[in-house]
């Protein structure tokens, strides 16, 4: 399958994307994940990337697009894939119409992660991240860790993202409102949305999720 998640930040949708991908066998390529490793490795990618990520900005098309197309053509994406946060706008979902349309593929569903925006900031505010892997997610009063500080899963550090920070948020969302929403009438046009509500418990989320997919 391909599949395209599309959600604001604070959705879930790296914590669902870790468990759909491994529920339908596909690879999870977040982009976001990818820009943080490249920062975390010192690379020129990452040195571009980062103010952008900072601010809560999109980091520009020609550096998104040329990472996003190179990680969907390692071998593993070859019989599907699961993106999260590519594309985030018009044009990079032109961009991947285009590459899909030239591969003789197509997309299978595009799945909307809905949540209100109080919700949100408040995700997002007390959200906590291992340093090891981005899909072990904590949240201060949510879902707090045994130790804090410290990741249940594999015993890495946890931190909060540096765009994490009640203003960046605010910027994150406009941004989300103006340039990644209109994707989602770009997709319905081709018949491929499915909503969802992304409240309630994480299991409760991909179930509903599963079965959404199950439909489209
Ligand atoms: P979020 O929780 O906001 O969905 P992500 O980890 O997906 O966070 O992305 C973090 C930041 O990385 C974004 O705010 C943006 O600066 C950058 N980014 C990720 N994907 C893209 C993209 N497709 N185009 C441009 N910038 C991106």
């Amino acid at each position: 399958m391909r599949i395209v998640l599309v959600g604001p930040p604070g959705a879930g949708k790296g914590t669902q994307a870790a468990y759909l991908a491994k529920n339908l066998s596909i690879p999870h390529i977040s982009t976001g994940d990818l820009f943080r490793a490249n920062i975390s490795q010192g690379t020129d990618l990452g040195k571009q990337a980062k103010a952008y990520m900072d601010a809560g900005n999109l980091v520009p098309d020609e550096v998104t697009n040329a990472m996003a197309q190179d990680r969907m053509e390692k071998p593993d994406a070859e019989n599907g894939f699961l993106l999260d946060g590519f594309p985030r706008n018009v044009s990079q979902a032109g961009v991947l119409d285009e590459l899909l349309t030239a591969g003789g593929l197509k997309l299978d569903a595009v799945l909307d992660l809905e949540v209100p925006e109080d919700e949100v900031v408040k995700r997002i505010a007390g959200r906590r991240i291992c340093r090891n892997d981005s899909a072990h997610v904590f949240h201060v009063t949510y879902s707090p860790p045994k130790k804090e500080g410290v990741c249940d899963v594999c015993g890495g550090e946890l931190y909060q993202r540096d765009d994490d920070s009640e203003e960046t948020v605010r910027t994150r969302l406009e941004v989300y409102h103006t340039q990644t929403e209109p994707i989602i009438d770009h997709y319905r046009a081709q018949g491929l949305v499915v909503t969802i509500s992304a409240l309630g418990k994480v299991t409760e989320v991909t179930e509903r999720a599963m079965e959404a997919l199950g439909r489209a």
